[in-house]
């Protein structure tokens, strides 16, 4: 008995086509804005990586910068063809 109808494929989408990598140093400046008063303020990626505690100096509020936010700012930054360095 053989039954072979057992086909599966998976195709795997193939896109890591970046034409061109623009390396960012660690201590590119990345402005970010205060969820308090909207103001921006620049961070470098090296401290940002140690999710530091942001503390405004427009209004003094202060908030933690979590792991997802570096992710989802390094993935955005990978969007637009930039890749950090990740030697610091
Ligand atoms: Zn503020």
């Amino acid at each position: 008995m053989l039954s072979n109808s057992n086909n599966q494929t998976s195709p795997q989408p193939v896109s890591n086509l970046a034409p061109v990598a623009n390396i960012l140093p660690a201590n590119t400046p990345m402005p970010l804005a205060c969820d308090a008063c909207d103001l921006e303020q620049d961070y470098s990626m090296r401290h940002l990586r140690s999710l530091p505690e942001l503390v405004c100096q427009h209004c003094g509020d202060r908030r933690r910068f979590s792991g997802l936010e570096l992710t989802t700012l390094e993935s955005a930054l990978n969007h637009m063809g930039y890749y950090l360095s990740k030697s610091v």
